[in-house]
C-alpha cells in the first residue's frame, strides 16, 4: 500500500501535464507527474535515433516574450533554455510564389499587398480587424486568469477590456471564409494559400471552415513570442520536468499509468512503478484512454465520448525525419518551411507540409555541416480508419511518397544532400505517445457556436481533470499549458 497521499498525480509529462504539475507544484501542491516514456514532451520532444536528434513533432512555439507564459517560466526559474528569433518566422513555397513571414507584422502585411493584383485596400481591411480580434484574444493566453473560470477580479478586467470586444462577436461562430467574403478577399490566391496553410496548422482545419475569432487571433501565431529553442524543442520539455522537481514535485519518468480507479477519498493510480494516491488527477491523455484507464465504456461518460467524437474527427500525421548535408551558402539559423503543391486541392495528405530544418547553433542534432529535418502533414483519420486494415498502410504510404515529391519539388536544395531518411505514420504516434488512433492537434476548430460550450478547465469527475490539446484552448504547445494553468489553478482553488 503507498504510505502518502498526492494533492494531484498528473498523468502524462506533455505540455498539458507539464503545466498542470509545475503550476501545482509552485502553488506549494505535492504533485507526482507520471510518464510513460523515458523523456518528457510528448508531441513536442526531441528523440535520438542513429545518433541523430530529431524533434517528434511541434517545432515553433510561440510565447516566448518575457510577459508570456513560457517567457515567464523561463525568467522567474532561471530555465536552461535559449530562444533564438528567427527571421523570417516561416517561408510559403508554392509552385509558382515564395512569400517570406518577417518577425516585422507591418512589413508582411505590405508584402502582400504589393503581389501582382493584390487588392490592397481590403488587404489592408482584413489585417486591421485581425489586429483587433488577436489584441482581444491573445491577452487571454498571456494572463490565463482571464480565462474561465472567472472570479471577480477576472470580471472586472474583461469589463474593463469591454471596447475590445465587439469586432470578435460579429464573427463568433461564422466562418473565416465570410470573412474574406465580406471583404472582397475570397479569390485572392496567395492570401488564400497563406491562410489555408496558417489555418491547418493552428485551428486544424481550412480557412474556409474555420471558427473565424479563432482563426483571426491564429493569424498572429508567427508574431506572439515566436521563437526557435536552441539546441533542440525537448530542451523545453526537459526544462520544464526540472522545474517540477526543484519546486518539490516528484517526477516519474517510464512510468506508465494502467488503471486510474476511485477510492474513498480520491483516487488510486496504478502505474508500472507501483501505486500512487491523489485527491485529484490530472490526465494528460486522450478521451478515449482516459476512459481506458479508468475501465469504463466511453458511452457512460457523455461529455468526455462528444470530446472524443470531436478529436476523432480531426487528424493524424504523417512524417519524414531526415539528415541533409547544408547547402553550399545556407544560412545558419534554423529554418521552417511550408511547401503547397497544389493551393487548389485540400491542405492535406502530402499536399501541405510543414518542414523544420535545425540550425547550426544546435548542437549534438546531426554531424558537422548536417542539419536535421522534421517535415509533416495532416492525415485524415475518418478515411484512414474507414480503410480495411490491410490498406491503411498503403494509404499511408502513398501519402509519404507524396510527401517526397513535395519536399524534392519544393525544396530540393535542401533534401539534395540527404543522407539518412525515416517516415512515420499516426501508428507511431500512437505507439510512443499512446495517443488513440494516432489522433494529434486535438478538436478542430471548424465554424460553429459549439467551439464555446467548455472553455473552463474540463473536470470528467469530482477530482478526475482531463488537459492537453483535446481541451480548450487546446492545439498548441502554449494553449495546452495555458489549459494546464487554468486547471491547477482549480484545483488549488480547491484544496
Ligand atoms: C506533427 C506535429 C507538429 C506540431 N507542430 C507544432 C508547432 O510547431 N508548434 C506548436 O505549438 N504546436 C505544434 N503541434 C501541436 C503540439 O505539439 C501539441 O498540441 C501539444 O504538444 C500536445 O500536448 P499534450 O500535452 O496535449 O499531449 P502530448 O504531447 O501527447 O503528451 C501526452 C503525454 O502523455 C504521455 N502518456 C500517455 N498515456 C500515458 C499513460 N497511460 N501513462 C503515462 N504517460 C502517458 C505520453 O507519452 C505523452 O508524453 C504539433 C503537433 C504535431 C503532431
Amino acid at each position: 500500500m503507498p504510505s502518502t497521499w498526492y494533492d494531484a498525480v498528473v498523468v502524462g509529462a506533455g505540455f498539458g501535464g507539464l503545466a498542470t504539475a509545475l503550476e501545482l507544484a509552485r502553488r506549494g501542491a505535492r504533485v507526482a507527474l507520471c510518464e510513460s516514456l523515458n523523456y518528457p514532451g510528448g508531441c513536442a520532444s526531441t528523440f535520438q535515433r542513429g545518433g541523430h536528434a530529431f524533434e517528434s513533432g511541434a517545432t515553433l512555439f510561440s510565447g516566448f516574450e518575457p510577459h508570456q507564459l513560457f517567457g515567464r517560466w523561463i525568467r522567474e526559474l532561471a530555465l536552461p533554455v535559449t530562444v533564438d528569433w528567427l527571421d523570417p518566422v516561416v517561408e510559403l513555397r508554392t509552385p509558382t510564389a515564395r512569400l517570406a513571414v518577417h518577425r516585422d507584422r507591418a512589413r508582411f502585411v505590405e508584402s502582400l499587398c504589393a503581389l501582382p493584383g493584390a487588392p490592397a485596400p481590403a488587404v489592408r481591411r482584413l489585417f486591421a480587424l485581425q489586429a483587433r480580434v488577436a489584441g482581444a484574444l491573445w491577452p487571454l493566453f498571456d494572463d490565463p486568469t482571464l480565462l474561465p473560470p472567472l472570479d471577480p477580479r477576472a470580471l472586472l478586467r474583461h469589463a474593463g477590456r469591454a471596447l475590445h470586444y465587439p469586432p470578435l462577436l460579429r464573427w463568433l461562430g461564422r466562418p473565416l471564409g465570410a470573412v474574406l467574403e465580406h471583404l472582397g478577399l475570397a479569390s485572392f490566391t496567395p492570401l488564400r494559400t497563406y491562410l489555408d496553410a496558417l489555418c491547418q496548422i493552428t485551428v486544424q482545419c481550412s480557412a474556409a471552415e474555420a471558427e473565424a475569432p479563432f482563426a483571426l487571433a491564429a493569424m498572429d501565431y508567427y508574431w506572439r513570442g515566436t521563437g526557435h529553442v536552441r539546441g533542440r524543442i525537448g530542451q523545453l520539455a526537459r526544462a520544464l520536468a526540472g522545474a517540477v522537481e526543484a519546486q518539490g514535485g516528484t517526477v516519474l519518468l517510464a512510468n506508465r499509468v494502467k488503471a486510474v480507479t476511485p477510492v474513498p477519498g480520491g483516487w488510486s493510480v496504478t502505474a508500472r512503478r507501483g501505486e500512487l494516491r491523489a485527491r485529484h488527477v490530472v490526465a494528460n491523455v486522450l478521451p478515449r484512454s482516459l476512459s481506458r484507464l479508468l475501465d469504463v465504456p466511453l458511452d457512460r461518460l457523455p461529455r468526455l465520448d462528444r470530446l472524443s467524437r470531436a478529436v476523432e474527427s480531426g487528424w493524424g500525421a504523417a512524417m519524414h525525419y531526415l539528415v541533409v548535408r547544408a547547402p553550399a551558402g545556407a544560412h545558419g539559423q534554423a529554418h521552417h518551411l511550408e511547401l503547397v503543391q497544389d493551393a487548389s486541392a485540400p491542405f492535406i495528405e502530402g499536399n501541405h507540409l510543414f518542414m523544420s530544418i535545425s540550425g547550426e547553433a544546435d548542437a549534438g542534432r546531426a554531424p558537422p555541416g548536417h542539419r536535421t529535418v522534421t517535415v509533416s502533414t495532416h492525415v485524415p483519420l475518418t478515411t484512414l480508419s474507414q480503410l480495411p486494415a490491410e490498406a491503411q498502410r498503403g494509404y499511408v504510404e502513398r501519402i509519404q511518397a507524396r510527401m517526397g515529391q513535395g519536399l524534392r519539388r519544393l525544396a530540393p536544395e535542401w533534401v539534395a544532400g540527404l543522407t539518412h531518411a525515416m517516415t512515420a505514420s499516426p501508428r507511431t504516434y500512437q505507439r510512443f505517445t499512446q495517443r488513440d488512433g494516432g489522433a494529434v492537434g486535438g478538436v478542430p476548430r471548424r465554424a460553429g457556436l459549439a467551439n464555446y460550450r467548455h472553455l473552463g478547465p474540463f473536470q470528467v469527475r469530482d477530482g478526475l481533470w482531463l488537459v492537453g490539446d483535446s481541451v480548450f484552448p487546446g492545439q498548441s504547445t502554449l494553449a495546452t499549458a495555458v489549459g494546464g494553468v487554468r486547471t491547477a489553478a482549480s484545483i488549488a482553488s480547491r484544496r
